[in-house]
């Protein structure tokens, strides 16, 4: 090992920062965010700095450096690019045994900044020796993103529990296993969730011997458009830490692999005409799961709540007191859009974007039509295919004019993604000359027309 990893109090002390630019600016705000107490040495100092070493009760001297600026410091930051300078002040503070670090020449420091995951008062330092700060940074990178932003708040309901616990294991080994219990079951998914008192209330009742109750938790989650990607990272993880998953056609096949290994996965359709599980035995299933003291994912294609019925499964969930999470997922339209380099609103063409279903009841004409024929309106339509040779003729005829520029998007964002653009005229041809099938969003408006310009994302497209 290199460097030993040591964290260092400095609540109150004196740290020397010689340079007064960028790279001094960044290492001084870690340190200030440590509590030290900056002393900072250049002839020039940017006012960032400045105002930063005012708030850290610290002084400023706007000159060269000198060996006397180390008195009564504990740390010594060299940040300038005059190497000879770092030099010195790297040989002045080794004399003077005072750890000192030169910003990106690690031999001449005699400690080393690592990479920092901050979930205070948890900190996660990575380091590569100053070899390859890149590589740690990417390693950095990437526990940011399984790690939630309130996983520090464990430390602090720990904090508050040590004694007790303390008092009722004396045996270390028995604390560690309760510990364990605690930082991975349902007492720290509330805690993460940000229901703090719910998760005290909880570890109380674990302490006073309370049996567990049996209750899981659903969680309903927005898997995006397609492309696994675009999850988010509260999803991934509610994902890998599931016992089941509840899942319907709309979820591609990449999503689903990211799962939890060992988890059952349960089909349940949901697709035109493959009604495979009706909705209230979705819902009543979640329930009985729940029950059974399982964590239930229940995955859903682009957003829960936008045509998703997501509504509908946790209304269920809280008629029977089941604890329930929902996390939002890009909706097709968003990712559509994006992935077809048509952006829904845009001040030339759209001031506003309406999402509306295409599912018309029994093939009757019940959206509001003059509604969604007022002029520089963005028009996405979910669940369209099927009636849109109805759509287009109402638009048209409540005044939406034949030259409408229209697209449709099949598979949006994944590599399978195909895209035609016409006019609200021809649309419906389009479909039934390309087979265009399900999942395609329809988007209505002047706004198509941007594509020509802005399209990126290659799938198997193809534009007309
Ligand atoms: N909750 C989902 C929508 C469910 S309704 C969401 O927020 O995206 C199902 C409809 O969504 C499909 O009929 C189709 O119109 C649209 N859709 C969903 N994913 C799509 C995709 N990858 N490409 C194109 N359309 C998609």
């Amino acid at each position: 090992m290199e460097f030993l990893p040591l964290f260092h109090n400095l609540r109150g002390a004196l740290v020397l920062v010689v340079g007064g630019g960028e790279i001094a600016l960044r290492k001084s705000r870690l340190l200030a965010d440590a509590g030290a107490v900056l002393r900072v040495v250049a002839p020039e100092i940017g006012t960032e700095l400045r105002e930063l070493i005012d708030r850290s009760g610290g002084e400023q001297i706007l000159r060269g450096y000198s060996q006397a600026d180390l008195t009564g410091c504990v740390l010594i930051i060299a940040a300038t690019d005059d190497e000879p300078l770092n030099a010195q002040v790297s040989a002045d503070a080794r004399q003077r045994g005072v750890p000192v670090n030169v910003v990106d020449a690690p031999a001449l420091c005699s400690v080393i900044f690592p990479a920092i995951v901050d979930r205070s008062p948890l900190v996660i330092a990575v380091s590569s020796g100053g070899d390859a700060p890149v590589l740690a940074r990417l390693i950095r990178a990437k526990m940011e993103s399984w790690i939630p932003p309130t996983y520090g708040h464990l430390a602090g309901l720990a904090a508050r529990f040590r004694h007790q616990v303390k008092n009722l294991f004396p045996n270390v080994q028995q604390r560690r296993a309760f510990w364990e219990e605690v930082f991975q079951g349902p007492i720290a998914d509330r805690q993460l969730a940000g229901q703090g008192a719910e998760a005290e209330r909880l570890l109380q009742a674990k302490i006073d011997g309370e049996p567990p109750a049996a209750t899981g938790e659903v969680y309903l989650v927005g898997a995006g458009p397609g492309d696994p990607d675009l999850l988010t990272f509260k999803a991934l993880r509610l994902m890998q830490q599931a016992d089941v998953v509840l899942y319907d056609r709309l979820v591609a096949p990449a999503i689903l692999e990211l799962c939890r290994r060992d988890a059952d996965r349960i089909y349940v359709g949901k697709q035109r005409a493959d009604h495979a599980v009706p909705q209230d035995q979705i819902n009543q299933q979640l329930v009985v799961l729940a029950k059974q003291g399982k964590r239930v994912v229940r995955l859903k294609g682009g957003d829960p709540f936008i045509f998703g019925r997501g509504g509908e499964e946790i209304e269920e969930l809280a008629a029977h007191g089941i604890p329930f999470q929902v996390v939002p997922g890009i909706t097709a339209a968003s990712g559509c859009a994006a992935y077809a380099g048509i952006p829904l609103t845009h001040r030339d063409h759209a001031q506003s974007v309406r999402f509306v279903t295409g599912h018309l009841k029994d093939g009757t004409t019940d959206l509001p039509w003059k509604d969604l024929v007022s002029p520089a309106q963005t028009l996405v339509f979910y669940m369209g295919l099927i009636g849109l040779p109805i759509i287009c003729s109402e638009l048209i005829k409540h005044g939406r004019s034949a030259d409408t520029p229209a697209a449709l998007i099949q598979q949006g964002t994944t590599t399978n993604q195909r895209v035609f653009t016409g006019t609200l005229a021809n649309l419906p041809q389009l479909v039934a000359e390309h087979e265009v099938h399900a999942p395609t969003l329809v988007i209505v408006g002047e706004v198509v027309m941007l594509r020509e310009k802005l399209a990126w994302f290659e799938g198997a497209q193809a534009s007309v």
